[in-house]
Order: C-alpha cells, then sequence, then structure tokens
C-alpha cells in the first residue's frame, strides 16, 4: 500500500454531534477552549456546530474564524435546503456561509423510507435537493462533504438509489462522501462491504460516520477504513446522540496500530489528557474503563499478571501506557503477591528488605480479611504501611466520641482528639447527618492547629455492605474521595459500625492530606 493511502484524516464532531448527547452541553466559552485543544491535537476537522441553530453557535463560529488553527479546518455543519424553497433563499445554508467557514458539512437522504416518510418528497426531488445544496455552497468557494445520511441502511432497502445519492453529491462538486450509520445499528462485516463498492465506484473521497447502537462504532470505521475511507469521524469519549458516536481517541490509536497516518505519533501522548479534560468540561466522571485512556486501562490485579508485568510489560499490555499519556498501575488486593507490594512499596518509596516485605504482606492480608479494600483507596494503604514500617506517626488520635441524633431534627457529635500531649474537646452540630457532624467536629479540633488543613476538602463519599470472609458481624466499608490542592485521593473505613468506619475513613482523609501539605509524600491516588 502506498503512503497516502496509509493516510487517514480524522475528523472530530464533538462540538455538533457530541454536543446532541445528552447531558452534554458547551458554553461558548467551552468550545473555543475544545476547538484549540482538538487543533493542538493536530485533528484535520473540527465540526464546530450547526450553523442555523443558535445565534450562540454563530458566535462560535466568529470567534473560531479571528484564530489560527494550523492545518485544522472549522466545519460548519447543516442540510440540504429545505424542499420547494431555493439554495439561495434556504436559511440553513445561508447560515453556513454567514459562518465564514471553509469547509462545510451538509446532510441529505439516502434512504428512500426516509425520502417518503421523513421528508415527505419524491426520490426524484430529493437527488435534486442534494445536487443543488452541494453546488451553490461549492460555487461560493466552500470545500463541502457531503453526508449521506443512514446511507448503510438506505443501501440494503435500495442500493442503486444510494449510490445515486453519492453521485449527485459528487457531480457537484462535494470533495468527500461521508457514509452515515446515523442509527448505529450496523456490523463491521456489512460496513466493509458496503464501503468497498462505494470506493470501486468513487474513489478513495469516503469517509465513515458511525454510531455505536451495537458498541460497533469504532469496529465499523475501522472496518470501513480497511476497505479504502480515508476520513474517520467521531466524537472525544464517544460522547453524541443515545449511547454515543465512534470514540475519537480509540480510533486514532486503532489506526496508529493498523499502521494507518493520522495525527503523528508524538501527539499521542496528549491523548489521556485531552479526553480527561473534555470529560471535565461536559461535567462527567471521566470513565475509568475507557480504553487506552481510562484510569484502568493499564491497571492490573492478578498476582501472575502483575508478576509478569514488572518483567516485561508486554506480557500483559497491548501497547505502552506512555504511549498515550496514560500510567501503568498495580493495584493491591487479595490477588496480589510479593511482586505486587514490592512494586507498591517501590510507588510509595518505602525500602523493603525481605522480613519487611513479608510483615507488610501479611499486614495488608489480615486487612483485607477484615474487609479493607485498598484498590480505590490508595492513602489509607500508605499511611498503614507507614505506621507498619515506624516510619510515620500519627499526629492526631481520635480517643473519643459521643453522637446524638436529636429525632431527626439534628445531630450532635462531641469528640475528644488527642494532638500531641494535648487532648482536645470539642462538639459539633450538623443538618445533615451524623457523618457531617462528625466530619465538623474533627474539622474544630484541627483547625488552628495544624496550617492549611482547611485545604482538604472531601468531595466524594460511598458506603457499601461487606461480604467479609470469616467475620459473622455485618460490616461495612466507606469510602472516601479526598482533594488537597491539585491531588486527589482515597480513604477508606471498615467498621461493624457506619458512623465508626465513616470516622475511620475522615481521619485517614486529614492524616494523609497533612503529609501532602507538608510535601513528605509526592504521589497519590
Ligand atoms: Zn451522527
Amino acid at each position: 500500500m502506498s503512503k497516502s493511502a496509509r493516510r487517514c484524516q480524522i475528523y472530530d464532531t464533538t462540538l455538533r454531534d457530541g454536543a446532541q448527547g445528552e447531558g452534554v452541553s458547551f458554553s461558548l466559552d467551552d468550545k473555543v477552549k475544545i476547538a484549540k485543544a482538538l487543533a493542538g491535537m493536530g485533528v484535520d476537522f473540527i465540526e464546530a456546530g450547526y450553523a442555523s441553530s443558535s445565534a450562540e453557535d454563530q458566535e462560535v463560529f466568529k470567534k473560531l474564524a479571528s484564530m489560527r488553527f494550523g492545518k485544522t479546518k472549522i466545519v460548519a455543519f447543516g442540510s440540504t435546503r429545505k424542499k420547494g424553497v431555493s439554495p439561495e433563499s434556504d436559511p440553513g445554508l445561508r447560515a453556513i456561509l454567514g459562518t465564514g467557514a471553509k469547509t462545510a458539512t451538509i446532510y441529505g437522504k439516502s434512504w428512500t423510507l426516509h425520502v417518503d416518510s421523513v421528508l415527505g418528497t419524491t426520490p426524484e426531488k430529493n437527488l435534486e435537493m442534494i445536487s443543488d445544496s452541494v453546488s451553490f455552497l461549492t460555487d461560493e468557494g466552500l470545500d463541502v462533504l457531503f453526508d449521506a445520511e443512514h446511507f448503510f441502511d438506505g443501501y440494503v432497502e435500495d442500493d442503486g438509489y444510494a449510490i445515486k445519492v453519492l453521485e449527485s453529491a459528487k457531480d457537484a462538486g462535494a470533495s468527500t462522501l461521508v457514509l452515515c450509520d446515523t442509527n448505529g445499528g450496523s456490523f463491521p462485516k456489512h460496513i466493509e462491504n458496503v464501503t468497498s463498492d462505494v470506493v470501486s465506484r468513487f474513489g478513495r473521497c469516503v469517509g465513515i460516520h458511525a454510531h455505536n447502537d451495537t458498541e460497533c462504532a469504532v469496529a465499523n470505521s475501522i472496518a470501513a477504513v480497511h476497505a479504502g475511507a480515508m476520513q474517520v469521524q467521531g466524537t472525544i469519549n464517544g460522547y453524541g446522540e443515545r449511547v454515543g458516536n465512534a470514540n475519537l481517541i480509540s480510533l486514532i490509536m486503532g489506526l496508529h496500530k493498523l499502521g494507518f497516518e493520522t495525527i503523528g505519533k508524538s501527539k499521542m501522548s496528549g491523548l489521556t489528557e485531552l479526553s480527561r479534560y473534555v470529560a471535565r468540561v461536559v461535567n462527567e466522571k471521566h470513565n475509568p474503563r475507557l480504553p487506552y485512556v481510562g484510569d484502568r486501562a493499564f491497571a492490573h490485579k492478578a498476582g501472575t499478571h502483575i508478576d509478569a508485568i514488572l518483567k516485561l510489560p508486554k506480557a500483559y499490555e497491548h501497547i505502552t501506557p506512555e504511549l498515550v499519556g496514560n500510567k501503568r498501575r498495580t493495584l493491591a488486593s487479595k490477588q496480589a503477591g510479593k511482586a505486587a507490594m514490592l512494586e507498591k512499596a517501590k510507588e510509595y518509596g518505602f525500602k523493603l528488605d525481605a522480613e519487611k516485605l513479608d510483615s507488610l504482606t501479611k499486614l495488608v492480608k489480615e486487612l483485607e480479611r477484615q474487609g479493607y479494600e485498598f484498590e480505590n483507596s490508595d492513602a489509607s494503604l500508605y499511611l498503614r504501611m507507614a505506621e507498619s514500617l515506624g516510619i510515620y506517626s500519627p499526629p492526631f488520635t481520635v480517643t473519643n466520641y459521643v453522637a446524638t441524633d436529636n429525632s431527626n431534627k439534628y445531630q450532635s457529635v462531641g469528640m475528644e482528639v488527642q494532638i500531641g500531649d494535648e487532648v482536645v474537646l470539642t462538639t459539633a452540630e450538623s443538618r445533615k447527618g451524623l457523618i457531617d457532624a462528625v466530619r465538623k467536629a474533627l474539622d474544630k479540633a484541627l483547625a488552628g492547629r495544624f496550617s492549611g488543613v482547611s485545604k482538604i476538602v472531601l468531595e466524594d463519599f460511598r458506603v457499601m455492605d461487606l461480604d467479609t470472609e470469616r467475620s459473622t458481624e455485618a460490616r461495612v466499608g466507606v469510602w472516601i474521595r479526598s482533594k488537597c490542592g491539585s491531588t486527589t485521593f482515597g480513604t477508606i473505613g471498615v467498621s461493624s459500625n457506619m458512623l465508626r468506619a465513616s470516622l475511620d475513613a475522615i481521619e485517614d482523609s486529614k492524616k494523609y492530606g497533612l503529609l501532602l501539605l507538608s510535601g513528605k509524600v509526592g504521589k497519590a491516588r
């Protein structure tokens, strides 16, 4: 295959199709920032939004027009003209021109069912709508990509007509014919066969726009590329209509693995941050199970796996995490052996001899038997290990507490905290429950005695019933996620009493946060 045949264009539609996903909305500012990040990544096209839908979208284009994006092209999106209207007087097409974008993508119908029952026109008139809409824009000097909506469904019903649709767009000057699996119901074999047919007729000026309703959007896009398509469309993290679009990050990396050239290898190390950044803007938790860039993409738990990757990462990793800017993690767990413990200790900066390694492995096994799970609470594991090694002594200890629930009106807690030689007594009330009252009482005791302690903030709280091995007594685990400056970390408490478990997790949060503030630990989770 020639070099050009190995080049595949990356077309991002996060700002348009991605924004059509439930719960996703971007402000003007968000859109500009995301466009900048995408351009920095070197994508070929950024579809910045519907040209006609709102004044705000027009504003986005205006703003983007004033910025430089290197080789990345900003695309205005819209549809073919309405029936019975000339292209010149069609508000949608006029709005595309109004954006000032030099590239436009317009969609048109390629499924007779839609032409007939949704659009309510004749097949011939639909072809005219496509043809004169495309030529209207190309005559104005725009590069026009044509999105053939429902192409793969349309091809099944009437392949002759679906091809005619593409012919109309191509003859009118469309540079790229984008085959859309709009309903996302197709599978790779079908996509590959149909794309092959299209490429054999029109050449490689073909793109693929796949939705993920069969969870095959990425596979379908890759199948189209194998069949000769030279452009893939998708969104960061796969946001989009219904269950979403093809995840562009998985596509970029998949194509790279298959030897196709896209954004360039040096840019790929920014993909994890890009994925996290867009999730933050969308205000959605970053999915840890995302391939390549998720928190768990290179997390190893089984002892045998960990033993092997410590010798040879390739043994259980299909790419190196660094390639996408991600990190390898080993999880301390029931399934992990001494090798994992050693790796963890190395991560924490502990020096272990055989004897210490042995005692730490025993300690963790015992804690796990009691129901502790350290996968999401590395900070508690750090504290237990450091304490057991004698290199850490807690700056404070809660020695006693009394909790009173005042008939659901408010809750109060009295607490005794040992800080050095001093015994501090505090009380606190809350209307949000006992756990909140406990947190407040401890905050009061620590405030003024440890500088910066107010910077340690609890972010997330999770309670789970535990199924412990030998214990007959029911136990609960409480996981807390905390933030201190830019670092987030997890702690855990386990007890038969939920308040006690919560207090333990809160205590660990403060203790670890204080270590972070003192600069005594570098990293954490
Ligand atoms: Zn779509």
